[in-house]
Order: structure tokens, then C-alpha cells, then sequence
């Protein structure tokens, strides 16, 4: 059997068929398949405004400029994310106030956020990601922002679909960014959305992902100003979605939950397979969350085997799996090191989890015989290099 690869997106012909239809209309940047596929999300999310971006980045970019994050504030977020996540928070001259993780979801901790709010005043924003597609404890995270009246927006780039007490997450925060990068849980190659039910915060984004442009001059029933007429409000960035993008959008939308139930049968299978070998499987916290299983990340047991994480990573790309590690916490990264210097013992679990933590394939287009392999490998190589005591 050849290489499995990490991971790959699942498209089929409707997908397509659409962007043939794009091509062939001439219409290939932000247009009626924007539209659409704005409208979709809307419905498939229950929230007022869907705005489509070009990256989940440009989006989370958009949201704080939105909820006026500027030079002197602070936005409280996990280390254990990709740097996009954070990067953000610096393009607008704030400052992230960076918090450990709870040591079962990998989801930013709820204590540590409050400790963070009490010490850091400046604090304007709580950024919590879905780690994994596990949801974080919003219920916990709303209360938090609501006693310290800051706002939410949530890192949603690997919760689609994911819920928490039977509601979709987009439903809690003030902000809510997903990805569609081409290994999400759907995607558009490259993509993201913002949804908020804020009617101030979607015409900012709206105007912002836009050059500023203003779009009430473009009321046609309202506006005496002929069609050529634009007006720039603020200097604005170049973050809309192509139609090209949204074709894939529409029909990947679509297929969410049912793309959800094969990772999730993927993942059910790998819990039941790895008992008894020297590892950890991913830990459920609430078993009537929608878990999007956009990630499966086991924990090696390292003191039950002779070999290192990264060993073990060699030996699987050596018999045909790949796999991935999500992620390097960003206190290991030097920029954010340094820049805020931050330490290995300021965030132990983070820190802990990181030597331990591999991400294995999981997406829908793997085929049973690619899971028996996946899970046949992982066995071999970890009893072959057990410690027997
Ligand atoms: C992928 C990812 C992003 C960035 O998404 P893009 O669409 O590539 O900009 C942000 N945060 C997290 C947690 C991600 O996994």
C-alpha cells in the first residue's frame, strides 16, 4: 500500500461542476456564488451575518479591528495554537496575554483566563480556540467576559461542525472566525468566514475586508450618486473571497455534518483500537458535544517506550503514515519567546504535552484499509519499542 499521506481535502464533482460554471460566467472574483455561500452559512450556523474572507488569518484580523483593538490593548489567548491565531493581535499593536491550556481538552484554561483578566486590566478581547474541534468551555468564557466586560471572539478554524449544550459554535461569541484552508475540516482551498449577530461589527468587516470602501453609496434605492461613485471611510485591506473559492464553499458546506461523521467514525475506531499500547487517546469532556474531530491527537507514553516522539514520527513515515504535530506551542517559537519573554515553566502543560502529542490522519477520503494500516503501524511500532519492566 502506498503512502498515506496527513491528511486531504474530499472533493467530488459537484464541487466541480461548480467552478466550471464560475469560470464559464466570467464573473470570478466576490460575486453571486460569494453571496450564496454567505447565505448558507448564515442558515447552517443560526446567526445574523456571514462575511466570506480569504483566509480564517484575515478574518481573525478583521474581528479584532472590529471590536477596536489597538495599540495599549491586550487579548488574552492559549499558547497551545497555530501562530495565526496571535499574529493577529500584534498587526493592530496590541498585546497577547498568553495562558496555558487544561490538561484534558487542550482547550485554553478557564482559570487562567480569570487570573489574566484580574492582573492585565488592558485586557479588551478573551481569543479561546476549539483545539482539536472540541469545543472550550464557552459557557464558562461568556460568563468570564460578561463579569469583565471584554468581548469574545472565538478561533473556530477547526469547529466546523462543532457544538457546546447542543449549540453551534458561532452562537456564543461576540466574533466567531472559521478556515477553509485546504487542510480543514471543509475548504476552499484557501478561505475563511466571520460570522457575528453585531450589525456594527458585520458592516465593518464588510467595508474593511474591502479597500475600507464604503458600501452605502451603493444603495441603489437610496443613494442619488451615480454607479461609478465609490467612497473610501478607512484604509482598508484586500481579504474578500473569490467565487472560484465559494464554488467549492457551497457544496463543502453542504457535506459538513456528514464529513463530521466519518472523522468521527475514523476516530471512534482508533479509541477502540489503541487500549492497552503505551499511548493516551484524545480525551472527551463532554460526550453531547459535537466534536468536529477535526484533529486526533494521541500523548506517547514516553516512559513506557525506548524511542522519542520524534523517533516515533520517523519510523511511521518509514512504513507509509504520515503525521503531524499540532502544534509547537508558541513559547517555543523565538519571536514570541523573546518579544514577550515567555518560559517552558510558565505554561507546564503546554510545555508537558508538547514532547508527547502526534496528530494521526484523520479525514473522510481515507478508506478502511488506510485505517487498519494507520492503526496496525502505530500498534507494532509502540509494542516493538515497549520497556519492559
Ligand atoms: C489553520 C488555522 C488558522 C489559520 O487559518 P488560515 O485560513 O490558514 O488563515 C488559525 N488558527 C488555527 C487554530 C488554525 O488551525
Amino acid at each position: 500500500m502506498s503512502f498515506i499521506p496527513y491528511a486531504l481535502p474530499l472533493t467530488g464533482d459537484e464541487e466541480i461542476a461548480e467552478v466550471v460554471d464560475t469560470i464559464q460566467s466570467g464573473w470570478l472574483t466576490t460575486g453571486p456564488k460569494t453571496k450564496k455561500f454567505e447565505t448558507n452559512f448564515t442558515k447552517f450556523v443560526g446567526v445574523k451575518y456571514a462575511l466570506a474572507v480569504n483566509s480564517a488569518t484575515a478574518g481573525l484580523h478583521l474581528g479584532l479591528e472590529a471590536l477596536g483593538v489597538g495599540p495599549g490593548d491586550k487579548v488574552i489567548t492559549t499558547v497551545h495554537t497555530f501562530t495565526a491565531t496571535a499574529e493577529v493581535i500584534r498587526y493592530l499593536g496590541a498585546d497577547p496575554v498568553f495562558v496555558d491550556i487544561e490538561g484534558d481538552s487542550f482547550n485554553i484554561d478557564c482559570d487562567a483566563i480569570e487570573k489574566a483578566l484580574i492582573t492585565h486590566p488592558e485586557v479588551k478581547v478573551i481569543l479561546p480556540v476549539h483545539y482539536a474541534g472540541q469545543s472550550a468551555n464557552m459557557t464558562r468564557i461568556m460568563k468570564l467576559a460578561k463579569q469583565y466586560n471584554v468581548k469574545v471572539m472565538e478561533d473556530a478554524a477547526h469547529a466546523i461542525p462543532t457544538t457546546h449544550n447542543n449549540k453551534v459554535i458561532g452562537t456564543f461569541g461576540d466574533i466567531t472566525v472559521y478556515s477553509f484552508y485546504a487542510n480543514k475540516t471543509i475548504t476552499t482551498g484557501e478561505g475563511g468566514m466571520v460570522v457575528t449577530n453585531n450589525d456594527e461589527y458585520a458592516k465593518r468587516i464588510g467595508c474593511m475586508r474591502l479597500h475600507g470602501i464604503s458600501k452605502d453609496v451603493f444603495d441603489r434605492f437610496t443613494s442619488t450618486k451615480p454607479s461609478w461613485h465609490y467612497e473610501v471611510i478607512a484604509p482598508g485591506f484586500k481579504y474578500n473571497m473569490t467565487d472560484i473559492a465559494a464554488s467549492l464553499g457551497i457544496h463543502q458546506l453542504k457535506k459538513a455534518w456528514k464529513l463530521q461523521e466519518r472523522r468521527q467514525e475514523i476516530a471512534y475506531r482508533y479509541n477502540n483500537e489503541f487500549s492497552n499500547i503505551p499511548l493516551k487517546v484524545p480525551l472527551i469532556v463532554n460526550k453531547d458535544d459535537v466534536h468536529s474531530w477535526h484533529l486526533y491527537v494521541i500523548q506517547l507514553d514516553l516512559e513506557a517506550i525506548s524511542i522519542s516522539r520524534e523517533r516515533f514520527i520517523d519510523i511511521l513515515a518509514e512504513k507509509g503514515v504520515g503525521t503531524s504535530v499540532h502544534y509547537i506551542p508558541l513559547h517555543f517559537h523565538p519571536y514570541w519567546k523573546d518579544a514577550y519573554d515567555l518560559k517552558e515553566t510558565d505554561f507546564p502543560i503546554s510545555t508537558n504535552i508538547f514532547s508527547r502529542i502526534v496528530s494521526l490522519p484523520n479525514y473522510p477520503k481515507m478508506t478502511d484499509e488506510q485505517v487498519d494500516k494507520v492503526i496496525s503501524v502505530v500498534k507494532s511500532v509502540l509494542l516493538e519499542h515497549k520497556i519492559h519492566v
